[in-house]
């Protein structure tokens, strides 16, 4: 990592002068084959577009250097990325997650992964003493995801790191939310960093991506799960998150300068139970979101009195849609989305703050929430 600040190092993102053209913004290499020098040598290091091609090799650099990693390994989805990690713990180990990590994960670990032999089981790691209580001793990993989905619970990285490394369990951090603008989990002492890239990275919602990040010798490791699983990107979408990326560190100020509008606007309501969001006082992991993380993001979550579904259908700027971090607002009744055995509260919906002016989005909210809608407290 360069002594450049990071909103520096993010606006030059994988920027690399070619040599051949002196162009700024990199080429595409849709190449799936490298050529051979006569003697046979591959000296530029490419072979075959699922081993290595240079728009991925850069996006890895970058993200790497971003999180303040030694290395990283893109995949063409977050739940391919956070999949390679899982497959490479030893046979029988445990894992201990949090009770409300990405319903994705949670599925993959019940559907394939336990039947295959990985133990694993949840904990509120949100809570002191939930991962004591948790921790085996063929615990190897303990997973963390911070600010968590669609709760908005925190999590103390310093002490779960301490606790986890003492018990000889490594820590990996579902980093999707925060992205490294806010927060970098590896300077906390996590090990591995995984990012659904899908999300704040690109930022666009226009590319499915996912990336691994942490020491050299554990992200080459992970490397055989993405050569030979093969859920590589396409050297397209690893172009596009490069691009997305050069806008990370402003976007990600207007999105939580967005977030805390509508926040403060919303813990005000009538027709509000509560607001999920780090950033206000109330919340139980204020203090500790504050340690860790530079700003409180883009997220929150909103509990309402009466039909949330009636409420999500009122708006006209949010837009009735799953997945977060774009440039619009999304609105999300998680309930419905996550399906039977959910653990989210019908009246809960998700905000994903885009980048709208934040009074507009408030008085969206506002004329949604108008009281002729039906009440039923
Ligand atoms: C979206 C998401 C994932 C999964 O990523 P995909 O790119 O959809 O595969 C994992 N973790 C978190 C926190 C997410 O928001």
């Amino acid at each position: 990592m360069s002594d450049r600040r990071f909103a520096t190092r993010a606006a030059q993102a994988g920027l690399r002068a070619d040599l051949g053209t002196g162009a700024v913004v990199p080429p595409i290499h849709p190449s799936t084959t490298f050529e051979r020098d006569p003697d046979g040598d591959y000296p530029r290091g490419y072979v075959y577009g699922r081993q290595g091609n240079p728009n991925r090799a850069a996006l890895e650099e970058t993200l790497a250097d971003l999180e303040g990693g030694a290395a990283g390994v893109a995949f063409a989805s977050g739940l391919a990325a956070c999949a390679a990690v899982l497959r490479a713990l030893p046979p029988g180990a445990h894992v201990v997650l949090p009770q409300d990590v990405y319903h994705g994960l949670r599925a993959l670990v019940a559907q394939r992964l336990v039947p295959a032999g990985l133990q694993a089981s949840a904990a509120d790691l949100t809570r002191p003493g939930a991962l004591e209580a948790a921790l085996r001793p063929n615990t190897r990993l303990v997973w963390v995801e911070t600010p968590s989905n669609p709760l908005l619970g925190i999590t103390d990285l310093d002490r779960t790191c301490a606790l986890a490394h003492a018990a000889g369990a490594r820590v990996c951090v579902d980093n999707t939310w925060a992205t490294p603008a806010l927060q970098r989990p590896l300077e906390h002492g996590a090990d591995l960093v995984v990012h659904s890239t899908t999300k704040y990275l690109n930022g666009h919602g226009d590319v499915t991506g996912g990336v691994v990040v942490g020491r050299e010798a554990d992200v080459e490791a992970l490397r055989a799960e993405q050569v030979l699983g093969g859920a590589v990107p396409s050297p397209f979408d690893c172009w596009l998150t490069l691009r997305g990326l050069r806008t990370l560190a402003v976007r990600m100020r207007a999105h939580c300068e967005g977030a805390l509008a509508v926040a403060d606007f919303l813990a005000a309501h009538p027709r509000v139970k509560a607001v999920l969001f780090p950033g206000r006082l109330d919340h139980p992991g204020h203090a500790v979101a504050a340690r860790q993380m530079s700003a409180f993001g883009g997220m929150l979550s909103v509990r309402v009195r009466g039909d949330a579904m009636e409420v999500a259908g009122r708006l006209r700027i949010f837009r009735r849609a799953t997945s977060l971090g774009g440039t619009e607002s999304l609105v999300e009744h998680r309930a419905s989305i996550e399906g039977p055995g959910t653990q989210t509260p019908d009246d809960l919906l998700r905000l994903s703050i885009g980048l709208e002016e934040p009074a507009d989005l408030v008085a969206d909210l506002d004329a949604a929430l108008a009281t002729r809608a039906r009440v039923h407290p």
